[in-house]
Order: C-alpha cells, then sequence, then structure tokens
C-alpha cells in the first residue's frame, strides 16, 4: 500500500521554468527542487527558505543548483522539507540542556515532523485497517523514510541516516505509538535494534552494505532472538549454525519475530560451532532470508495486538550462509542481544507512553462528552480524581524514560535505569490505559473508540525487550548484590 501524499511530492518539477536560485534536496529525495523567490512560494514556504539556506550544515542534504523547474505543489514539498530539515539538522545543531534531560526545540521538531505525518485522515484511516488486515505496511515505511528518513534516523550520516540520539528515538517511538503501536513495534526493531547492532557490532562491510540499505528505505530487518523452544532462557536456545567449509549450515526455528513476514534482512542468533570443535558458543548472524534455500517464514495470525507488525515463526532447514554472515566472532552473540536490548528497553518504554497518551486523551474526550445525571461526566470528583491520577502517572513514566534516553546520550552506564524505565513504563502505562477504558462504559469495549485496541496492542511491551518479570528479578538481585548480568 502506498500513500498518494506522496506521489504529489513526487509530482513536483514539470510546470516553469525560472532563473530564480534553486535548492535541490539531495538524497532520499533525489530530484526535488525548491525556487527562492518563486511568486508562487506562500510567505510560510519562503519564510522557511530563508531560515534554511544560510545553514552551513545543509550542505550534503541541500544544494544550490542552476536552472530547474516548478509545480504547483511546491508548497506542500518546502513543507515537508522544512520537517525533513528539522530531522537532519537536529544532531548538527547540538543539544543544549534547555529543557527536562535535555530536550531541545530540535528535539520537539522531530516530535512534531512524526506527528504531523501521522495525523492526517488518510494516515489515520489506515492505520485502523492495519488494525483489521494484520498486513505489514512495507509501502509505509518507504513513504515514511523518504519524506522523514524515518529508518535512517538513528544511523550515522555517512550511511545515509540523520545519526539522531537515544532521546529523539524514544520521541519518534512516542509519537508513532500514539496514532499506530504496530507501526511503532516494527521501527522500533528495524529502525532501532537492528542498526543500532550494526552500528555497535558490524564490520566495515556489514556496516557499508546493511545500514546504508535501510537508511535508503530497501531494506526491512528482523531481530530473531526468541527459538521455538525458549525465550527468557537463552541458554536453552537450539538453533545451531555449524561451520562447513566457507558457510554456516543452520537448523531450528524461531517464532513471534516481528517484522518477519517482510524481512530483506534477520539478525539472527544461533549456538555456533566453528571449525574447531571446541569453539562453540552463542553467536549473531546476517540472513538475507529472501535469497535462502531452506528457510519458510509462517506468519503468527490471530495475535492480540499490533496487528501489521508481520510476527512469523522461521524454521531452518540446512540453510547456508556465507561464513562472512558472522557478526563479530563466535561467542559474541550474549553480548551483542544484551547490548541491543538496553537501548530498545528505552524505546518500547517509550512505546507504552505514546499508547497511554492517546488512551488519556479519548478518555478525557469522552468524559467532556458524554453526560450522566445531567452533566458532563468531567464535573464529577471522582472523574477528576481519576485523570489526576493518571496524569501523574504518566509524568512518572515520562521523566523515567527520558532520563534513561539523556544518560544514553551522555555515554554514561544506563542498563539499570534503562531496565527500571521499562519495569516502570509498562506497569503504569497499563494502569493509565486499564483506567482510561472503564472512563468509556460499554464503548471502551467497542472498536470504534480504539481503547479496546490499545489494550491488546500493549500488552506485547510486558515480555517484549526482556520480560518484565525477569528485569526485576536482575533489578531486585543486582540490589541484593547476589547477581549482576544486565
Ligand atoms: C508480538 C510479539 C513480538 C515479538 N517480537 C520478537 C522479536 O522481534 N524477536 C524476538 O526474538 N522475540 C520477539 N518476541 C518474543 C518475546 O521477546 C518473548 O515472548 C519473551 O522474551 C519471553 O519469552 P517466552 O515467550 O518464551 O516466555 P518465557 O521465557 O517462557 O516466560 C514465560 C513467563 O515465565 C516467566 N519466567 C521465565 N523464567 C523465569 C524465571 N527464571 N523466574 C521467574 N519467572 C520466569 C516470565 O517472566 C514470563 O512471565 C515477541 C513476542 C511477541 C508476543
Amino acid at each position: 500500500m502506498r500513500f498518494n501524499s506522496m506521489s504529489s511530492v513526487n509530482g513536483i518539477g514539470t510546470r516553469m521554468r525560472t532563473n530564480a536560485k534553486i535548492f535541490m534536496l539531495k538524497g532520499a529525495q533525489k530530484g526535488l527542487r525548491f525556487i527562492q523567490g518563486h511568486p508562487r512560494l506562500t510567505e510560510k514556504a519562503q519564510n522557511v527558505l530563508d531560515t534554511i539556506t544560510p545553514m552551513p550544515a545543509l550542505g550534503p542534504e541541500l544544494v544550490p543548483v542552476e536552472g530547474g523547474q516548478l509545480g504547483h505543489d511546491v508548497n506542500a514539498a518546502v513543507d515537508r522539507l522544512s520537517n525533513k530539515v528539522s530531522l537532519h539538522l537536529m544532531q548538527s545543531l547540538g543539544n543544549e540542556s534547555t529543557r527536562e534531560w535535555g530536550i531541545t526545540d530540535q528535539h520537539e521538531n522531530v516530535r512534531e515532523t512524526v506527528r504531523k505525518f501521522c495525523d492526517t485522515d488518510e494516515n489515520k484511516k489506515f492505520f485502523k485497517t492495519l488494525h483489521k488486515t494484520d498486513r505489514f505496511p512495507r509501502g509505509l515505511f518507504e513513504v515514511m523514510t523518504e519524506s522523514m528518513g524515518l529508518l535512517g534516523a538513528i544511523i550515522p550520516e555517512q550511511y545515509g541516516g540523520s545519526d539522531m540520539d537515544a532521546r529523539a528515538i524514544s520521541i519518534i517511538m512516542e509519537e508513532l505509538a500514539y496514532f499506530s503501536p504496530a507501526v511503532a513495534l516494527s521501527y522500533d526493531i528495524a529502525g532501532g535494534l537492528i542498526p543500532h547492532i550494526l552500528m555497535e557490532h558490524g564490520s566495515k562491510e556489514q556496516k557499508e552494505k546493511y545500514l546504508t540499505a535501510i537508511a535508503r528505505g530497501d531494506t526491512i530487518a528482523s531481530f530473531g532472538l526468541t527459538d521455538t523452544s525458549s525465550g527468557t532462557d537463552l541458554s536453552s536456545m537450539k538453533t545451531s549454525a555449524v561451520r562447513n567449509g566457507n558457510e554456516f549450515v543452520i537448523n531450528g526455528s524461531k517464532r513471534f519475530i516481528t517484522n518477519a513476514t517482510e524481512a530483506d534482512l534477520i539478525v539472527l542468533f544461533a549456538k555456533a560451532r566453528g571449525e574447531e570443535k571446541s569453539e562453540s558458543s552463542f553467536s549473531a548472524f546476517l540472513v538475507e532470508p529472501k535469497v535462502l534455500q531452506g528457510l519458510s517464514v509462517h506468519q503468527m495470525n490471530d495475535k492480540m495486538g499490533c496487528k501489521g507488525s508481520g510476527t512469523a515463526e522461521l524454521f531452518f532447514d540446512d540453510v547456508r550462509i556465507p561464513a562472512e554472515s558472522l557478526i563479530g566472532n563466535i561467542g559474541d552473540g550474549r553480548t551483542i542481544a544484551l547490548d541491543s536490548l538496553n537501548l530498545a528497553r528505552i524505546e518500547i518504554s517509550a512505546f507504552v507512553l505514546g499508547m497511554a497518551r492517546r488512551a488519556l486523551d479519548i478518555a478525557a474526550d469522552y468524559v467532556q462528552n458524554k453526560k450522566s445525571f445531567g452533566a458532563p461526566l468531567a464535573t464529577k470528583q471522582a472523574i477528576q480524581k481519576d485523570f489526576g491520577e493518571m496524569r501523574v502517572k504518566l509524568e512518572m513514566a515520562k521523566q523515567m524514560i527520558y532520563r534513561a534516553a539523556w544518560l544514553a546520550d551522555q555515554g554514561k552506564d544506563y542498563r539499570y535505569v534503562a531496565a527500571e524505565a521499562k519495569v516502570a513504563a509498562v506497569s503504569l502505562a497499563s494502569e493509565i490505559v486499564d483506567m482510561a477504558q472503564r472512563k468509556l462504559g460499554g464503548d471502551g469495549y467497542m472498536d470504534e473508540y480504539e481503547i479496546s485496541r490499545i489494550v491488546g496492542d500493549l500488552r506485547v511491551a510486558f515480555p517484549g525487550e526482556g520480560d518484565n518479570d525477569i528485569l526485576q528479578i536482575v533489578l531486585g538481585a543486582e540490589t541484593l548484590g547476589v547477581r549482576k548480568s544486565l
């Protein structure tokens, strides 16, 4: 499915020639031209060009060109350009600590960009359809990457990304989840977890090949950790990868793998055996499922929520992959998995925050309009008290999430803080959504108000990125000095 809105942007450039100064956006939106001083530009569009053109940081993104053409939709395109520029400039403009946890205007611009994209009648309708069809929205990811650089947000500029920080990614997750938790969940893996693994652990060649493809929007990635027979207990993993000449031969199965129905790339975890029999340990591989013999992918239907996030089972039957698919060395798998999950815990926390905000907004709107005993529900003190409670819970979650993201951005040890934020945010958000749903009475049970969908969507965050129970055990053990294993 592709959105029509992109076709109007791509259609720019067929109408008139001019000698005015023209700026062309390079990269994903190659070919878009913006003509400063053109009489058909609105004041707003002109202001955008006036503001951005002197900025040296635009160098790689926006360059003046001679000659060119202007289409009727240039104002909308400039609007999009301003969003993209905000995204791309965020890192180069710096992150002065002007607000709580160093959230700057540039971070807020990222929020506004994602919100504007999602908050259209067309896209909101599409998100609703997704919940019914449960089909992975590949076209949407292409459009969001082309127009906002979404999948490349965290990827360094040298690979075509925007080099954003953990706070920006958390903001993106929060806003996406407000509108579509399924899309946010897919983005979490394809645009967060996998690029993070490649950036931290990939070889030069692996980075060049895969980060560039993800940033372009050509590659949807999956994270294949959970085995059919084991989730939390990684030591019982049965999926194996045995070295045979210049290849590894993979056997085993995975389940619950997000994006896997559509994936072009899977970071696959397996017990690997090298050329020496003694060399046998938990390892990570880069697998391109669409070109492999012996791999079958089955969508897992009838799930409770996040429909459209491409959840699938994977069956490997003597699947051969090149030896250079190994990430790092044999035995690095545990470090790679745990390290990537630390950042993912902040992202999944922002994901539930977005859902909780949405549920609260739906409930607030409802109680302001629904009358009971002659007056809107919002005038009843018992209702007001519950909204006060939801507000406090929301704020607690928000502070913990952005504190963890800020620590990550400072290069500090954020592992335990991220785990605390995940445990707290998921519980708090779940309580908020439960309270919000009850404010709608019987309507809270119906699809029309979306809150019942949010109830199901949110549940994935309990087991996801480290089960809340397990994280509590780890935090408790660390508190008691019994064990330290994040
Ligand atoms: C929609 C969805 C998407 C997912 N996406 C992905 C993905 O993209 N990639 C991926 O690899 N996985 C994915 N998962 C899997 C998810 O990460 C696992 O479900 C999770 O790790 C828990 O593993 P499990 O389901 O095997 O449960 P188990 O590990 O069997 O745990 C079951 C319950 O027992 C508890 N428990 C387990 N061990 C202990 C213990 N020692 N002490 C006390 N309590 C314990 C757990 O807390 C949990 O409550 C996804 C799951 C879902 C539902």
